[in-house]
């Protein structure tokens, strides 16, 4: 870089998370400086195991902010005063927000007009990207969703991308702000969280496997979601704050799979042999290998309400931002399979070490 180049600035909340780590990795190739955003009752930088993954730790700069207070929330946009403020961080399990349905109102909703505000205010070249979600569209009349698609949100999560969701498109209508909503479909990758059912059902059987014999219990198994990887939707990101000018994108990959799928999928990735038996709550998979039980159905795991499927048109994001997904769902597997298969061997090797000494 020549001295004459000025370094972009750019700021991320929910840094610690999936999407804000491979985010993150994205702007340093591409010389930002980049300041991540940690919560005061979030995780610690010592356990952010996702920038550690990929080595962008000690790449980046770290403010601890409370998002619902909008007077520190100015603080924080005054003194970056960043070219881009990348907002991902919110209460992001659908399934967890029919517990705490404020906390994922305010998480959402309030935290991304405090920092609508923020830029109006002091930060008027600041672009600003909402993550938004296709649960917003939760039973959609049409099979197929596109950016026109009205929404019909199916849990608190939903409703408050929703509110989040509009306020951003407010603020690009009303004040002439670079505000965006990248309307994302479920993206995976080896760094998601625990708590999502694709990393569980990879860690489980993936535990299986290594021969921790216990029967995973899932929720709907006929539940339908667009499935894609993570790496991509982030260039999807950032690909919509370069645009010429700012629009609301969906990104999908316009393919469906089912929970039931999924499991397949990561069986026939660990070459664990799998036959379903039995229907409803009684559905089961059976290891062909041992004959054992390895998968049931819980119905406390089912939502208060459901959506059944999601599958996202992403022609807008294809043809103006020249983005498309790079990785389908069985390649997805295999990359989160691999990676924690060398998980639970670490952990076995960790544990058969304490217990020779
Ligand atoms: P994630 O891995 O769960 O990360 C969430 C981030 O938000 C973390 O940095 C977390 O901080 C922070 N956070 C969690 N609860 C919070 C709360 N109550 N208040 C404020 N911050 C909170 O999620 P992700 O997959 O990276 O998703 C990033 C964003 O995209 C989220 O807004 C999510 O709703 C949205 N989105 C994700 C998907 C997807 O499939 N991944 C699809 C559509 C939209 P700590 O680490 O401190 O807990």
């Amino acid at each position: 870089m020549t001295s004459s180049e000025v370094v972009r600035r750019a700021l991320v909340t929910g840094i610690t998370g999936q999407d804000g780590a491979y985010l993150a990795a994205l702007l340093l190739d591409q010389g930002y400086q980049v300041t991540g955003v940690l919560r005061p009752s979030g995780v610690s930088l010592d356990s952010a195991w996702r920038l550690k993954a990929l080595g962008i730790a000690d790449r980046l700069n770290y403010v601890t902010v409370d998002l619902s207070n909008p007077a520190e929330v100015v603080r924080l946009v005054r003194s970056v005063s960043p070219d881009e403020i990348y907002h991902l961080a919110a209460l992001s399990s659908v399934h967890a927000s029919f517990d705490a349905p404020a906390e994922a109102f305010a998480s959402a909703a309030t935290a991304t007009t405090h920092l609508l505000e923020a830029i109006r205010h002091c930060s008027r070249h600041t672009r600003f990207y909402h993550a938004s979600s296709s649960e917003m569209f939760g039973a959609p009349p049409q099979a197929l969703q596109d950016e026109r698609t009205p929404f019909h949100p199916r849990s608190p999560y939903a409703v408050a991308k929703v509110a989040a969701h509009q306020m951003t498109r407010l603020y690009r209508i009303a004040y002439g702000l670079f505000c965006v909503n990248g309307i994302l479909y479920n993206h995976e990758s080896p760094l998601r969280g625990e708590e999502f059912v694709t990393r569980k059902i990879v860690q489980g059987l993936c535990r299986w496997q290594a021969g921790e014999r216990g029967a995973m219990a899932l929720g709907r198994l006929d539940m339908r979601r667009d499935w894609g990887f993570a790496g991509d939707y982030a260039r999807g990101m950032y690909l919509m704050m370069q645009a010429a000018s700012p629009d609301d994108y969906i990104l999908a990959t316009g393919r469906t799979h089912s929970v039931r799928d999924f499991v397949d999928l990561t069986a026939r990735a660990l070459g664990i042999p799998l036959r379903w038996e039995g229907e409803g709550v009684e559905e089961r998979a059976i290891d062909l290998s041992t004959g054992s039980i390895c998968v049931t159905i819980d119905p406390a795991l089912f939502r208060p309400a459901d959506v059944a499927a999601l599958c996202g048109d992403n022609s807008l994001a294809r043809e103006t931002l020249g983005w498309s997904p790079t990785v389908d769902l069985p390649a997805l597997v295999e990359m989160m399979v691999r990676e924690e298969t060398n998980r639970v061997q670490a952990a076995m090797a960790t544990r058969l070490r304490h217990m020779a000494r």
